[in-house]
């Protein structure tokens, strides 16, 4: 058997996404575009099971954090006072032949990678995308798509003080978009220009930063653990003093061991009071919070839990990922955590008959307000099984001509291929107490063990 290491590589996942309507290509038809990526009927119930399970465990379930939605565009002093308009910049070296451009840092030799040709001094390339604002296109109506979702909520400190009377240490939450003209992409979803993020700043009290900190590595890092990323596939990285950036008085990177390797999945850093400084002084508003119980004035540090939604994607489909025999073939099953499965219920009626048909519709309509559900009537039962495995739907739910008869119905797991025969009236609370994690085996009134594989 070959181990997991040899099972999973992109080829294979990227292959696996695009056949079962993950994720394609940005404008396939036209030959895609670089960095960007679209997410299918599939993806994209991954990708909302992702954030929601993030938006959850960050927003719903503490009473310390509050969520926002702040704008893709805004006033272009923010990138200025934040110093992404002078730092936000890669070296860059172009070739004098082709053309190309190369991030200096990525080079092993001193000539172009792709002919050979020589190259010229590095440059420095801002990475921020420039669009313009009204119907001029001038200087003065330049902003920029923000290459993160931080700043929003620094610059909205402030109103979420005076609105939500949090006080210290608490946190503001936000999702979306960002845009990074990167000069490399690459790794299929894992460095991307258009790619989204789920962030956090949580404000605290200076003097208390390190212990929050190590609080924050802990508990992101267990959150990869608790949706089903295997632990012996993360990493912690801690950056080395020099490598901070100008902000940060520590950094630590989990890590995941990607198909390409071990890389960045997630940052935490320590950002001091820079930022609010920062905006404090470049907008002339206070961005001071008054500590009622010491009677004091000061500028909270922020602690910033950084984390790519693709990235996070990528390591949840490589997670899942496995190759099993399955009698003389091999299954391919995404054996994905039940909050993070796209699809997380299968209807599939053994015979088009129409008599089955209407029956397994019924319990099909009956299901779908619970769980994403999927009807499938297409080619043998077999094949079905095998492309829900492909997809990393927990529990398909079979309907025969039996069930037409005793008003029962046989439900699947994905896992360990066991059958329970349960009856159809009990199929819902039965599915939302095994999508819970209760076992296959423990069987509702009137219930049987089916099939043991
Ligand atoms: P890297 O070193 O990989 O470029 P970074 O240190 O620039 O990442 P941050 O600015 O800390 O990344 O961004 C926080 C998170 O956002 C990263 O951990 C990653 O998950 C995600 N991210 C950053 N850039 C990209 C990108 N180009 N495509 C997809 N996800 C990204």
């Amino acid at each position: 058997m070959p181990g997991k290491a040899e099972k999973v590589n992109m080829e294979k996942l990227v292959s696996l996404c695009q056949r079962r309507g993950f994720i394609f290509p940005s404008s396939d038809i036209y030959g895609g575009l670089s960095g960007c990526w679209d997410y299918g009927p599939v993806g994209v119930e991954l990708k909302r099971n992702v954030k929601d399970a993030w938006w959850r465990s960050i927003v719903r379930e503490r009473d310390d954090i509050i969520g926002m939605d702040t704008s893709i565009l805004m006033n272009p002093k923010v990138w200025e006072a934040s110093g992404h308009v002078t730092s936000f910049k890669d070296p860059l070296v172009e070739c004098k032949e082709c053309h190309l451009r190369w991030k200096a840092d990525d080079l092993a030799e001193d000539k172009c990678p792709a002919c050979g040709g020589k190259l010229t001094e590095e440059r420095m390339f801002n990475t921020m995308f420039k669009t313009f604002i009204g119907p001029v296109e001038e200087e003065a109506s330049t902003v920029y798509l923000r290459p993160e979702t931080a700043q929003g909520m620094f610059v909205n400190f402030p109103n979420a003080l005076n609105t939500s009377r949090k006080r210290l240490p608490f946190g503001i939450a936000q999702q979306g978009k960002a845009f990074r003209n990167e000069i490399t992409t690459g790794n299929f979803i894992f460095r991307s220009r258009e790619f989204e993020m789920m962030e956090f700043e949580y404000f605290v009290k200076p003097g208390t930063d390190q212990k929050w900190f190590d609080y924050w590595v802990e508990e992101r890092f267990n959150w990869y653990v608790k949706f089903g990323i295997k632990k012996e596939n993360l990493g912690l990285n801690p950056h080395a003093q020099e490598k901070l950036a100008h902000y940060a008085r520590c950094c630590t990177d989990i890590t995941y061991l990607f198909p390409h390797g071990q890389a960045e999945l997630e940052g935490i850093a320590n950002r001091t009071d820079f930022d609010l400084r920062q905006h404090g002084e470049a907008s002339g508003r206070s961005m001071e919070y008054y500590d009622d119980e010491t009677k004091e004035h000061y500028i909270p540090y922020i602690i910033e839990p950084s984390a790519g939604v693709d990235r996070a994607i990528l390591a949840f489909v490589s997670d899942a990922y496995d190759e099993e025999p399955d009698k003389d073939e091999i299954r391919v099953v995404l054996h994905f955590h039940t909050d993070i499965a796209p699809i997380k219920v299968a209807v599939l009626p053994l015979s088009r008959k129409e008599n089955l048909a209407a029956f397994a519709r019924d319990v099909y309509n009956d299901l779908r307000p619970c769980f994403a559900t999927q009807y499938d009537d297409t080619q043998s039962i077999g094949r079905r099984y095998r492309r829900q495995d492909e997809l990393g739907t927990p529990y398909c739910v079979t309907v025969d001509f039996q069930s037409l008869e005793d008003n029962m119905a046989t439900i699947r797991d994905r896992d360990s291929m066991n059958q329970i025969r349960v009856p159809v009236p009990a199929l819902k609370d039965t599915l939302l107490a095994k999508l819970a994690g209760e076992d296959l085996f423990v069987l509702p009134e009137g219930g049987q063990i089916w099939k043991q594989e």
